[in-house]
């Protein structure tokens, strides 16, 4: 309740009697209906479009004919989910997602598999991860098993859109923007939650045989206490200026670097990971650590996972079974990368996240002067090859590893 400015010019709260906050509560639970997945319409297109070439496809241009549309506002609470024909959005001029940035996604794939039907790739963690996206900026929560029922029902009716050829996928854009039209600056009390789908193959293009990063110290993507931890919009925005200069300059995507020792966050909108060869031949493979700085990703947790659990009884395909991977999520910092490097011991560095899936670094930019990572014969580096390979089956359903890969019937 706002303060009420009294006749001498100081400010007080009104205070509200304690039955009636029972019954506002009361009221609330009563009226505000949760997401409910049995009150879905379906209105299907009445005509679908052509499907593009896999070959031709660019990420992100082409979406499919439907999508996942639900409201949610403070007195009636979710509105009954709709999966309607792809189309423009209305919203009022004055939406908080136009003023203040209450904009949050997520980023997930769908794949064929064996079987014909779609998966999906440990899709609980992307909802729990929207959850504290939407948290994170006072948008309303979100039902996290409902979306996800739903989800799956728009990816089945699209599923004809998932390519079949080998490293395509449908790319899944769970979007929640907050629409309260009003400029105040302030929490908004009601949102929109849509789901949009996109063909897509390998997002580097062919024939790369790793990303060039620059290293970047003068600008930083995420700091302490900030929101970098957080699938925010409002993170992506400031990076494009110093995007487009390393562009400019010949390399990929940036490393975004924080603080006086330059350590290391992430690679553009990716994790980053370090192999170090060790004195007793084991492989250390670090990570780093997640301090709020760095974005939690899946494909992160999926890595070190696989990392640990590479052994004699569960290899991972081109290593040897002997081999110790010992992973660490620790803070890594420019300097100690360049040292590692002339030492010898720097041997990969690789990129993750569900669009990349896992990619190799070919060289890092640093202060004038270049950290190079040498290719195997097949224009592969050894780690990173076997987790992309590794990570590809589990997603595409041909290898069952912990229930990671999901049906979507
Ligand atoms: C989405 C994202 C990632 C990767 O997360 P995944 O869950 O693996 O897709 C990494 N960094 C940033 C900044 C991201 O936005």
């Amino acid at each position: 309740m706002a303060p009420v400015a009294t006749a001498n010019g100081n400010t007080h709260t009104p205070s509200i009697p304690e039955t009636l906050k029972k019954v506002e509560v009361v009221k609330d639970q009563d009226v505000q209906a949760d997401m409910d997945p049995s009150k879905l319409t379906i209105k299907l297109a009445d005509k679908l479009k052509a499907i593009p070439e896999p070959e031709t496809l660019v990420f992100g241009q082409v979406m499919t004919d439907h999508m996942l549309v639900m409201n949610f506002d403070a007195e009636s609470g979710w509105s009954a989910p709709v999966i309607q024909p792809y189309q423009p959005l209305q919203l009022d001029p004055a939406s908080s997602c136009f003023q203040y940035c209450t904009n949050v996604f997520e980023g997930m794939k769908a794949y064929v598999g064996p079987d014909g039907e779609p998966r999906l790739f440990r899709p609980e963690l992307n909802m729990a991860r929207l959850q504290t996206s939407v948290g994170r900026v006072a948008l309303p929560p979100i039902n996290p098993e409902a979306l996800l029922v739903l989800l799956k029902k728009l990816v089945s009716i699209e599923k004809r859109w998932i390519p079949k050829l080998p490293g395509y996928s449908l790319y899944i854009r769970p979007t929640v923007i907050g629409t309260r039209a009003a400029l105040g600056v302030a929490a908004s009390t009601s949102s929109m939650l849509y789901v949009i789908l996109c063909p897509t193959g390998p997002y580097f293009p062919s024939g790369v045989s790793g990303i060039s990063l620059l290293a970047e110290s003068e600008s930083v993507r995420s700091w302490p206490g900030g929101t970098g931890g957080y699938k925010l919009g409002l993170n992506y925005a400031p990076c494009f200026a110093p995007q487009r200069i390393a562009a400019k300059l010949g390399y990929m995507q940036i490393l975004w670097l924080l603080g006086e020792d330059r350590r290391i966050t992430e690679a553009g909108a990716m994790n980053f990971f370090v192999v170090v060869k060790r004195d007793d031949g084991d492989l250390d493979v670090l990570t780093p650590p997640l301090d709020g700085t760095i974005l939690p990703g899946i494909t992160r947790a999926s890595v070190l996972a696989l990392c640990e659990a590479h052994s004699p009884a569960t290899p991972l395909p081109g290593l040897s079974p002997d081999l110790k991977l010992h992973i660490h999520e620790r803070t890594i910092t420019m300097p100690e990368v360049v040292q590692l490097h002339q030492s010898g011991r720097l041997t990969e560095a690789f990129c993750v996240g569900t669009a990349v899936i896992v990619a190799g670094v070919s060289r890092i930019g640093f202060e004038g002067k270049e950290v190079k990572f040498s290719m195997g014969s097949d224009n592969q580096q050894y780690v990173t090859a076997a987790l992309a390979n590794r990570l590809e089956a589990i997603q595409e359903g041909r290898f069952e590893w912990q229930g990671w890969s999901v049906s979507c019937n």
